[in-house]
């Protein structure tokens, strides 16, 4: 039997906190439970956040909670060829489409239809795209792509959802509300997602499912907070004829306040800890694992 392949994928925007520590050990824990890989994977295709001093300290912190990883470390930046195949291919099912709005105008489209009826979020709270894009006329399209004007990729979701029958998938952790097992896929949620912008040829999702497929990654444990975005995952999985994984969604570390960590948390970043004195220990007592 192949063993299987657990991943962690920070992106390297701000330094790693609790919550980092968390994910990281319980992946490493299940890997070294169940005599499996464990990969790293930079998420590093962001490049006006990411930067090379937050990638080298995510080695030097994961070393010293004692994370092991196989190398080379997979990092996305260097795989744009990968993921636009993949953009490719979806274009070519149809299922792709520029839309040249700026998050301003997106914003004030939203407000305009706001002023009926409330107008749909999506789970993380941002208001849909209305798809206002999807309707230019070829020419206009064209001229914009030709013109200056920036443009993102977005995904028709609802031909894009045609193309899937009662797709699931399988959680073995749980979901915010409790959800275990096999999962319905509900990606209409998130509306015309982003899968790629004129100079970026990817996105977190499009690269996400590539990766987790290319390093042949079989059960991904990650924190609740994209649960509902593996709705988004295993529609693209569907639509580019890729494997599964199955999830593990882990509750999230808060801190005291009860409040989500964030990269700016002096308080729950690993290097501040460390310096004041914490054992790597310390910080599993912290993230509630033995
Ligand atoms: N790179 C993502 C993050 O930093 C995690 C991606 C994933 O686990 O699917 O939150």
């Amino acid at each position: 039997m192949t063993p299987p392949v657990f991943r962690f994928a920070p992106s390297p925007n701000g330094y790693l906190h609790l919550g980092h520590a968390f994910s990281a050990l319980l992946n490493f824990d299940r890997a070294r439970e169940t005599g499996g890989r464990l990969l790293l994977r930079i998420e590093d295709i962001d490049a006006t956040r990411c930067r090379p001093e937050f990638e080298a300290a995510i080695y030097e912190d994961l070393a010293w909670l004692g994370i092991a990883w196989e190398t080379p470390v997979r990092r996305q930046s260097e795989h744009f060829d990968a993921y636009r195949a993949a953009l490719d291919r979806l274009t070519a099912l149809g299922l792709v489409y520029p839309a040249f709005e700026s998050r301003a105008e997106i914003a004030k489209q939203v407000a305009q239809r706001e002023a009926d009826r409330p107008w749909p979020r999506d789970p993380d709270g941002a208001p849909l795209y209305p798809g206002t894009a999807k309707s230019l006329p070829p020419e206009e399209r064209a001229r914009l792509i030709s013109s200056s004007a920036p443009y993102a990729l977005r995904l028709d979701m609802a031909a894009a959802c045609l193309r899937m029958a009662n797709l699931i998938w399988r959680e073995d952790g749980e979901g915010p509300a409790g959800e275990q097992g096999s999962i319905p896929v509900q990606p209409q949620a998130w509306g015309d997602v982003i899968l790629a912008r004129k100079e970026t040829p990817t996105s977190y999702h499009l690269s996400v499912v590539v990766d987790d497929a290319l390093q042949g990654v079989s059960e991904v444990v990650r924190g609740q907070d994209l649960f509902q975005a593996t709705s988004v995952h295993r529609l693209l999985q569907e639509l580019l004829g890729l494997p599964a994984p199955a999830y593990r969604h882990h509750r999230l570390v808060s801190d005291g306040a009860g409040q989500k960590l964030s990269k700016s948390t002096r308080a729950t970043g690993l290097r501040d800890l460390r310096a004041a004195g914490a054992l790597p220990a310390d910080i599993r007592a912290l993230v509630g694992l033995r």
